[in-house]
């Protein structure tokens, strides 16, 4: 039976305390700024690559740190928890499986060791289009095969990092959904070296925070076929194998935010006095900030619960898919808590609660929307009718 510890161990508290002291040099003006001017956090990520922290899934044999996935998703808890924004840089540790577990030996050789190293950013990752949204399997961007090359053409919205990653990992249909015995099959994955493909438009599009997202134009993108991950046809399957582990990491994500918004709500309303007494005596304050820290401890538990059993080869879809949830609504719920115990300051900038809160609400939405997640948890784990 898999073992869920309920402390870290002294190297999981080192290595939050390692990624703290990262993030203490880059305090709440470096990510106000870089929001206000919708800029990529460069240095913050360069130096948390040469510190190898991105490279902790990657086997040591590939030059990473050969880690479980808790440690990873402690990683990017401690950047959220400290006032960054991991969503700069926490796909490359979940995109990264797919080459891991399904790329040939000559693929994983030319490309791990570079992306751990931090020569390479493999940070892209290009499936959602605006035809297919969440219903992934119809989506149209296709690739072709022509000697030995694939032709891609179609297009993809939001696919963040484009243009601060030097490697994408592709979904692209390679046989037409009407010629597939199931509609999962006839979609492959493409390893695509962004500065060497012609025929690839990227549009950066403004969104709610700063988050350095595109829609993509394929027009005749030629891939060689070397960049195929696994076999054709089977890339639906290869994408789902990690969406366990972007699960949980994602939801580490929005853990780390829950923690940030419960200090921050609980500094404040310490030290700020209203009515002659400390806003954080009424019970209206106080109550709000205390159902939230529960909600953040739930959602760790579950988060944790989740990774145990990925770390242990278990199966793990509900613990992963209920964690990436209850940690989402919990770091929403925080922030709601966060600013309204602020009142006014709450919206100012300087406070970088508003900032926060943006980047929070993303993970209700993104990698996959909360009613997804409620509507495979009632069907596959409760049994109940397919609801889409
Ligand atoms: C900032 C940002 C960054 C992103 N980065 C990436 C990226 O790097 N790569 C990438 O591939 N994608 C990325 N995405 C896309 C993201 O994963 C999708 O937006 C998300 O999966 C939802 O898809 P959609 O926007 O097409 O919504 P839709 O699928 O159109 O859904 C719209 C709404 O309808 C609901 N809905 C749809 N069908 C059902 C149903 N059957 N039952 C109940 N409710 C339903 C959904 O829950 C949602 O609330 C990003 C999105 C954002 C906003």
């Amino acid at each position: 039976m898999t073992t869920l510890n309920l402390s870290l161990t002294a190297e999981q508290r080192a290595l939050k305390a390692g990624v703290a002291g990262v993030c203490a040099r880059y305090p709440g003006e470096y990510w106000r700024e870089l929001d206000q001017k919708r800029e990529y956090p460069e240095a913050f990520v360069d130096e948390l690559t040469r510190a190898g922290y991105l490279a902790a899934l990657i086997p040591p044999e590939y030059g990473g740190a050969g880690l479980g996935l808790l440690e990873a998703a402690l990683i990017l808890e401690e950047i959220n928890r400290s006032g960054g924004n991991a969503g700069a840089c926490h796909a490359q540790m979940y995109i990264m499986g797919t080459l891991l577990r399904h790329g040939s030996e000559a693929q994983k050789q030319a490309y791990l060791p570079k992306i751990a190293g931090g020569e390479l950013r493999l940070q892209a990752f290009a499936v959602t289009e605006p035809n297919a949204g969440s219903d992934t399997t119809k989506l149209q961007t296709t690739a072709v095969r022509r000697g030995d090359r694939y032709v891609v053409n179609g297009q993809k919205i939001f696919i963040s990092r484009v243009l601060q990653s030097d490697l994408m990992l592709l979904l692209a249909r390679t046989t037409p959904l009407a010629d597939v015995a199931r509609k999962t099959d006839g979609l492959s994955v493409f390893l695509v070296d962004i500065r060497q493909a012609r025929g690839l438009e990227v549009r950066p599009l403004r969104v709610m925070m700063n988050h350095s997202t595109n829609a993509l134009f394929f027009d005749n993108m030629e891939v060689p076929a070397a960049g195929l991950i696994g076999e054709e046809g089977k890339g639906f399957s290869y994408i789902l194998d990690g969406m366990n582990a972007e699960r949980i990491l994602v939801a580490s994500d929005s853990i780390g935010d829950g923690k940030w918004f419960v200090e921050k709500a609980v500094g404040y309303s310490n030290q700020r006095v209203v009515f002659g007494r400390p806003i954080g005596a009424n019970q209206g304050v106080q109550f709000a900030i205390a159902r939230a820290h529960m909600a953040v401890e739930a959602a760790e538990l579950m988060r944790n619960k989740a990774a145990a059993l990925f770390d242990a080869s278990e199966p793990c879809g509900p613990e992963a898919n209920i964690a990436k949830y209850l940690a989402a609504e919990a770091a929403w719920e925080a922030g709601n808590a966060c600013i309204d115990c602020h009142g006014g300051y709450g919206y100012a900038e300087e406070y970088d609660v508003e900032r926060k809160f943006r980047e929070a609400r993303l993970y209700k939405t993104a990698p996959i929307s909360q009613n997804l997640v409620l509507a495979y948890v009632g069907e596959h784990v409760l049994g109940l009718p397919r609801s889409y």
